[in-house]
């Protein structure tokens, strides 16, 4: 089993997932192998990851770099409360996927972060009428965390979370994402990562067989 990391840039990753909040949940590599990496080690590897996202614009991403090395102490607090919710989000994710009950404590960690995004909803004139928005300074870096609660809220509580699917990845990838086809029929997380390797390991099964066969005679 390969455990390393498929990406030179472990935040430099495809996001594969569909939803926001499945692909923050995802910001763990190998999550269903014995060996989890965590991708978000640092407050830079959330910014970089909410850059990427498309959360936040250049100038922010740099305001909130600056703020971070301003207040460690704030930003580190955050850094946890956004690893803690990220596996309270890929815990009720899973258990939907599964038909299992979500866990008490996923719900109340989830609960508890989308009461304090929530109080920063706010609408604001949109292209037709109002539209919902935060209400953002720019500079906190607990922002990057309300629209991933609000990804989660959305997705977790409407028809689409049936189509929630884990990659059948057999190293243990474990990623999630929503299965999109219409014939319900995605299966990895990326073709060109473990939908390639499955096939070719499939190819290497089928060319090897016959081998195997003449052998045994
Ligand atoms: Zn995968």
């Amino acid at each position: 089993m390969t455990m390393t990391r498929r990406y030179h840039d472990p935040l430099d990753k495809k996001f594969i997932a569909g939803e926001l909040c499945l692909d923050f949940a995802n910001t763990v590599d190998w999550r269903a192998s014995g060996a989890p990496v965590e991708l978000l080690k640092t407050c830079e590897d959330l910014v970089t990851w909410g850059r990427r996202a498309g959360l936040v614009d250049m100038p922010t991403a740099r305001r909130f770099f600056r703020e971070s090395q301003k207040r460690p102490d704030d930003a580190a607090a955050v850094l946890k409360r956004a690893v803690t919710v990220r596996e309270a989000i890929y815990g009720l994710a899973l258990a939907l996927l599964q038909l299992r009950r979500p866990s008490a404590k996923d719900l109340e960690i989830f609960n508890r972060e989308l009461r304090i995004a929530f109080q920063h909803r706010k609408v604001v004139p949109g292209h037709q009428g109002l539209s919902w928005n935060w209400d953002s300074r720019n500079r906190d870096l607990e922002e990057l965390l309300w629209p991933i609660l609000r990804s989660a809220a959305e997705l977790l509580t409407s028809e689409r979370h049936a189509r929630i699917r884990q990659c059948a990845d057999d190293r243990g990838c474990g990623w999630l994402f929503l299965d999109t086809t219409k014939n319900h029929s995605r299966r990895w997380c990326a073709m060109e990562d473990c939908g390639n390797r499955a096939k070719a390991r499939r190819h290497y099964q089928r060319i090897r067989a016959p081998k195997a066969k003449i052998t045994e005679d």
